[in-house]
């Protein structure tokens, strides 16, 4: 079924969908336009977007085949839909778009909250229409159509969680889809993805918001240190504090239990930490960052990040 090509993931020789539409033409939507118009993963492939600029811009970037005027527009006759909008605006785009979509048709999404984009759009959910939400845990810090490549999925993973009693095919054609694009596959409940992704995802982002911020504060104070010596550990936070504002501030309102939990396990850890400093226990210290430092080398191993050294030598 594939051909081999001078693309970064073979070329398809037959497209996977007929039509696919992409609602939000940002980070996310835009990669998913270059991805599947290189790799031939949709016959035809419609991207929407509320903000009359950006369609503009879609435009002029050649971003899929069309730029439809309106999302319930670029539904039409879809195969394969894609909300590619905030965890937040979900809800809203999959009722607007309701009437537009055909029986056998395939909703999907890549909010990074998934049991309330869940609950949001099935209520909206027309009968004959398959719901297969899914989550690329693959980004940047940048947003809009300019954001976008299409390698941005690959060797990345791919979370779905499809609701009990999703149609296997619908599934499997997701799976295919962003298999596809390069993406490592994983199917687990809107529920589990959400506690996982409130650690190894959610937190971190919060951690480095509130540590910027701390900087920032302090900056004023000794004027421009913090920018001046921001090499190493302050500099990636500052990238990771760079995100999305609208798109955080929902994964936060959206899985609001799961990050409190974390956050709760978090600081019992830090005051164990911070006792370990008062009282001079270098041992507890010790033992510590040598745990920490073993999971950095598993997360090396498994191929999601690449050793500093191997980053400084292609950079
Ligand atoms: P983005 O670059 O900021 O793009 C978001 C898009 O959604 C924009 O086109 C925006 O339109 C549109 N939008 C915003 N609010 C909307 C609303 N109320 N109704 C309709 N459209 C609206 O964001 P992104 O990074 O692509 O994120 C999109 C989704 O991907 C989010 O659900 C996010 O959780 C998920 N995700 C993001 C990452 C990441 O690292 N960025 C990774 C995995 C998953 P305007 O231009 O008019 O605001």
């Amino acid at each position: 079924m594939t051909t081999s090509s001078e693309s970064f993931a073979p070329r398809r020789s037959e497209p996977i969908f007929g039509r696919l539409a992409i609602i939000g033409i940002g980070l996310i939507g835009s990669s998913i336009a270059h991805a599947a118009k290189e790799l031939n993963l949709a016959g035809r492939i419609v991207l929407s977007d509320r903000d009359e600029a950006v369609r503009a811009r879609a435009r002029e970037l050649g971003l899929g085949h069309e730029i439809a005027e309106t999302a319930l527009e670029a539904v039409r006759d879809a195969d394969h839909i894609i909300l590619c909008v905030p965890v937040g605006a979900c809800g809203v785009v999959a009722a607007e778009i309701a009437p537009a979509l055909k029986p056998g048709a395939i909703l999907s999404d890549v909010g990074s909250v998934k049991n309330a984009v869940v609950e949001a759009v099935m209520p909206h959910l027309p009968e004959g229409v398959h719901f297969v939400p899914a989550h690329p845990v693959a980004g940047t810090e940048n947003s809009g159509p300019d954001a976008g490549f299409p390698s941005l999925f690959l060797n990345r993973w791919c979370i779905l969680t499809p609701p009990e009693g999703t149609d296997a095919t619908a599934i499997a054609r997701t799976r295919q889809f962003w298999e596809g694009m390069g993406a490592l596959v994983e199917i687990m409940t809107a529920q589990h993805h959400d506690l996982v992704l409130a650690i190894t995802s959610h937190l971190p982002h919060l951690i480095a918001y509130n540590i910027v911020g701390t900087a920032e504060d302090l900056a004023a104070v000794t004027q421009s240190e913090v920018i001046k010596f921001s090499a190493g550990g302050f500099r990636d936070f500052t990238r990771i504090a760079a995100s999305d504002p609208t798109m955080w501030r929902d994964v936060f309102l959206h899985n609001k239990e799961a990050v409190l939990e974390m956050l709760g396990r978090f600081s019992e850890d830090l005051s164990v930490l911070t006792r370990a400093i008062r009282f001079g226990d270098g041992e507890t210290l010790h033992k510590h960052f040598t745990r920490t430092r073993a999971i950095r080398r598993g997360i090396v191993a498994l191929g999601q990040e690449k050793p500093e050294t191997e980053k400084l030598r292609k950079s």
